[in-house]
């Protein structure tokens, strides 16, 4: 007995009936609707109605947010929007000689008001990647990009 259904009308409202009754659209009275799903509860079924009338825009910019959020799960690495803004800050600690040291980056870390990272993590980082060569105890310079 106990059937919910979700209808989806003609007019793109989506509304529940419980079985049987007069499945009339709440929206523009049309009764040209469709059967999208049947529930067994009527919790699950207003959940439904709910998710179905959620505005594009809302709906959109969830589906965003889900997606950034796995992109983010997918690529532990992602400090990748970041990244810019480091190189920026290294770039500014490099002096007129070519080489940037721990405590220059550190003050244009923090001038650039850029958190997250440490002057020894960018360093590390770039140092792996063949970007920078070490020189000195706290000494490195840049490689050229051959490219
Ligand atoms: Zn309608």
């Amino acid at each position: 007995m106990g059937r919910w259904s979700l209808n989806r009308c003609e007019c793109g409202h989506s509304y529940g009936t419980m079985g049987g009754s007069d499945s009339r659209c709440l929206r523009c009275g049309s009764t040209k609707s469709r059967e999208v799903r049947i529930f067994d509860d009527p919790q699950s079924l207003s959940e439904a109605v709910a998710a179905s009338n959620m505005p594009k825009e809302i709906a959109d910019e969830l589906e965003k947010r889900i997606s950034s959020y796995n992109l983010r799960l997918q690529k532990p690495h992602s400090a990748e929007s970041h990244s810019s803004q480091h190189v920026a800050a290294m770039m500014d600690a490099t002096g007129d000689d070519g080489q940037l040291t721990l405590s220059s980056l550190s003050r244009s870390l923090e001038r650039m008001d850029i958190h997250g990272t440490t002057a020894e993590k960018l360093i590390g980082q770039a140092e792996f990647e063949g970007r920078l060569i070490r020189e000195g105890q706290d000494t490195w310079s840049w490689l050229q990009q051959s490219s």
